[in-house]
């Protein structure tokens, strides 16, 4: 009996994984702001964004990692996570990029939580 609490107990961490909103919160908010709608291309918020998203220590994977870009180095799948978020963003592909933070979110829950 004892031996099967401990073996849920190990299990449960898995169920509580972390969401996009607790990895990079300040993206995750940008994203629930614009409602899914990603800012119009040229427009004002579109431009500050690319260009966050082009420096690889404010992007979505650089706030993952406390705005740090240590990660082009150390984990080459959160490397090209980060460039295919600028990607999908800069091309305007929503539903890419929702695929792509999806990845993201599966992949720091495997190797980084
Ligand atoms: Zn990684």
């Amino acid at each position: 009996m004892i031996q099967d609490v401990v073996t849920f107990q190990q299990i449960k961490p898995k169920e509580v994984a972390l969401s996009f909103s607790d990895i990079s919160p300040t993206w995750a908010k940008r994203f629930e702001e614009c409602a899914g709608k990603l800012p119009k291309p040229m427009s004002l918020t579109w431009i500050r964004w690319y260009f966050e998203l082009k420096r690889a220590s404010k992007c979505i994977v650089g706030e993952a990692y406390n705005y740090s870009s240590s990660y082009i180095h150390n984990c080459g799948e959160c490397d090209e996570i980060g460039w295919r978020f600028m990607l999908y963003f800069s091309l305007h592909l929503n539903s890419k990029l929702k695929d792509n933070q999806q990845r993201f979110v599966t992949h720091w829950n495997l190797e980084h939580v």
